[in-house]
């Protein structure tokens, strides 16, 4: 994968960290792990994500479901440890009609059966359109999460430009606006990455459909705000967007020429 990256002028990216739809995990491999450091390190990699699988629902209904979860987040974060000091992201997950209190709430409980003060990952809660029961498409619902974590210094947030439009933030017209209120609600220095995607619908739609940069109703114009904006500017942006290797090229080229070479891109 970090050579992957490097051959498309990326300097960090994405991965799964187990199958997305599934469960399995192939077993670790350390020697793998040491070059991947090694690599990123010769490389001035910024930080790398791993993201869990959609699979992973900490505010179920079912508690099998939620243990499945909890296990299945656990022994991630216990991988992560051999690439130390990266981010972990999340999708918070669905409350199955259980209201959104209450899953805050299982969300929370999940977290603070995990996290421990010696990992050096930062576990960071994704953003979403808020397409079905999903928790977290407003700020003050990932706010409440957060809040209700012991260990919060390990949690962070994964801002996805097509979940917040979608969820009905106006980052197309009006982004300042929309990190003052990131701002305020959460605190920006909770911020530690950001998913850039187009989307296929307009704001508020809550569907959660990724487009390419620049083809869809967020539009080129505030996608290249969003990437020269000078308060995201320490942040890694991953690509989501739906491309074959050489489109991913082609998007990273186009963002870094507009700010001029300064951010960290990866897919
Ligand atoms: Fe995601
Ligand atoms: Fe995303
Ligand atoms: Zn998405």
């Amino acid at each position: 994968m970090g050579m992957t990256a490097s051959s498309i002028g990326a300097d960090t990216f994405q991965f799964f960290s187990r199958n997305p739809r599934g469960s399995k995990a192939r077993p670790l491999d350390e020697e793998d792990a040491a070059l991947l450091v090694s690599y990123m390190k010769d490389k001035s990699f910024s930080k790398i994500i791993a993201h869990a699988p959609y699979t992973l629902n900490p505010c179920s209904a079912d508690e099998s479901i939620r243990k499945f979860a909890l296990a299945t987040m656990k022994d991630d974060l216990a991988r992560m440890e051999s690439i130390p000091n990266q981010l972990y992201n999340f999708h918070p997950g669905s409350h199955t009609n259980q209201g959104v209190e209450k899953g805050i709430e299982q969300i929370a409980c999940m977290l603070n059966a995990i996290l421990n003060e010696e990992q050096t990952t930062t576990v960071l809660l994704e953003t979403m359109a808020g397409k079905g029961s999903e928790v977290g498409s407003r700020f003050e619902e990932l706010r409440a999460i957060i809040d209700s974590v012991n260990l919060s210094c390990k949690v962070g947030i994964c801002l996805d430009t097509c979940h917040v439009f979608d969820a009905g933030y106006d980052i197309r017209n009006h982004l300042d606006e929309v990190l003052n209120e990131f701002d305020e609600v959460i605190g920006l220095n909770r911020l530690k990455a950001v998913h850039l995607n187009d989307s296929m619908n307009i704001i508020g739609s809550h569907k959660d459909r990724h487009q390419k940069i620049g083809e869809g109703e967020i539009g080129l114009e505030a996608l290249k705000n969003i990437v020269c904006s000078p308060r995201l500017k320490d942040l890694p942006f991953c690509l989501e967007t739906p491309n074959e290797i050489d489109g991913y090229a082609r998007e990273i080229a186009m963002l870094k020429d507009y700010q001029q070479n300064r951010r960290s891109f990866g897919i």
